[in-house]
């Protein structure tokens, strides 16, 4: 900042954003199990190194072979992410990574910004942004500290990346929310990679209603890991989840444009919609979960049955609840037949050829689901109440990716009512 005054003439406009992330307490502290730590030998102690690739320069006391795995996923992430947003990181990312205090002297400690360190002293990391502001031109450099462990090296990646290339991060819940997606991202792969015990603290709380996740005047960056867990599990569920995907990358795009888009502009005409599938993801997650898979279908008709009409439908074994378009009545008894063929797993080489058990149901009322059945493979079931019939193959929602196959299945009134229906 020295060299300010040379920009006397011009508007400048200096801003320092700080956004910090992964702020997990050391005892609550989230471990990714990804390094595999090895000890350095005794003659070359550990000391901070640079070390670069394309998109970024590190500086880390990490030892060499872990050093070099840090940025190659760190490649990987920004490779997947700017890919997603569609514009390229504009220059290479500087960070300042650390694995033990005690390898770095104390004035190594002393050039780096006291801010950044402390973040990184506390379990987590910062990113340092500054944006140059020339009349209409505007040009952000960031620089990230961060712990080792975690994914935060990752996370903070994904800030510095927004901020060099949109000059900013979005709110708070959007900019902390992808930068965990972006941590967690795995090529080719639309499953849940977030640690187990995020998802276990998810789903061991009441819901957070989706209001106080990106309206919450109070929150602010860093704040808590528990506070980064809902935001990742809203951002995960809009990026993955098919009814909500493809309005979530022009809304994040417009929040890094800084227009004032906000997500009930975009998402009011589906809030009951996504509350639903909001709830059934936290009650369905785990590791493997495919939002994707698990999309409601909201569009299929349903109907009542009336005499000699039956309804159809094929149930493919790798998806979520899929609609029946059977509309039961409470207490009236439903023929059910189903065929085919279903795998529950790759390598499940005996197909599941209608055993009971395979087919399960539930019944929708009022955006909300009964206790899952097992409808019989052919013979008759009870309505357990009013509403619309949804069927899937029975199956862990974390392995239903896997499966493959489908079930016609045929539904209609059984003969003994039909007789007794005028
Ligand atoms: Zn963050």
């Amino acid at each position: 900042m020295a060299h300010i005054g040379s920009w006397k003439r011009l508007f400048l406009f200096l801003m320092l954003l700080l956004l910090a992330g992964g702020a997990l307490a050391p005892e609550t502290a989230i471990a990714q199990g990804r390094r595999s730590r090895r000890t350095a030998p005794a003659d070359t102690p550990p000391e901070p190194r640079l070390y670069t690739s394309r998109n970024f320069k590190v500086m880390t006391d990490l030892p060499p072979n872990e050093a070099e795995e840090l940025l190659q996923r760190l490649e990987t992430m920004i490779k997947l992410v700017s890919a997603y947003f569609g514009r390229p990181n504009v220059q290479p990312i500087e960070m300042f990574v650390f694995d033990d205090f005690s390898h770095w002297n104390e004035s190594q400690l002393a050039q780096l910004a006291p801010e950044g360190v402390a973040m990184v002293r506390g379990g987590g990391g910062l990113t340092m942004s500054t944006t140059l502001r020339v009349g209409t031109d505007m040009a952000t450099r960031s620089i990230v500290y961060a712990g080792a462990d975690h994914g935060t090296p990752q996370h903070e990646a994904v800030h510095a990346y927004c901020s060099q290339a949109f000059n900013t991060c979005g709110p708070v819940w959007y900019a902390e929310g992808m930068a965990e997606v972006g941590n967690y991202w795995v090529e080719n792969d639309k499953s849940v990679t977030a640690d187990p015990r995020i998802l276990e603290y998810l789903k061991s709380q009441d819901p957070r209603p989706l209001n106080d996740i990106v309206n919450n005047p109070l929150e602010t960056t860093g704040d808590s890991w528990q506070n980064y867990a809902w935001r990742w599990a809203l951002c995960h569920l809009l990026g993955f989840n098919e009814n909500y995907t493809k309005r979530f990358k022009p809304l994040g795009l417009a929040l890094l444009a800084g227009q004032d888009a906000n997500f009930w502009e975009v998402y009011g005409s589906q809030s009951h919609e996504i509350e639903f599938e909001y709830l059934q993801f936290l009650e369905n997650v785990e590791p493997g979960y495919r939002c994707d898979l698990a999309s409601w279908d909201w569009k299929t008709k349903f109907q009542m049955l009336r005499a000699d009409a039956q309804v159809q439908a094929v149930i493919r074994a790798d998806r979520g609840w899929q609609a029946s378009r059977l509309r039961l009545k409470a207490g009236t008894s439903y023929a059910c037949k189903a065929t085919g063929k279903v795998k529950l797993s790759k390598d499940d080489t005996e197909s599941t050829d209608g055993n009971d058990g395979a087919l399960i149901g539930v019944v929708m009322q009022d955006y909300k689901l009964s206790e899952p059945f097992e409808l019989p493979v052919d013979g008759t079931f009870e309505a357990p109440l009013d509403g619309d019939l949804f069927l899937r193959c029975r199956d862990a929602w974390g392995s239903v990716g896997d499966n493959s196959g489908k079930l016609t299945v045929r539904l209609s009134l059984p003969e003994e009512s039909k007789t007794a229906t005028p």
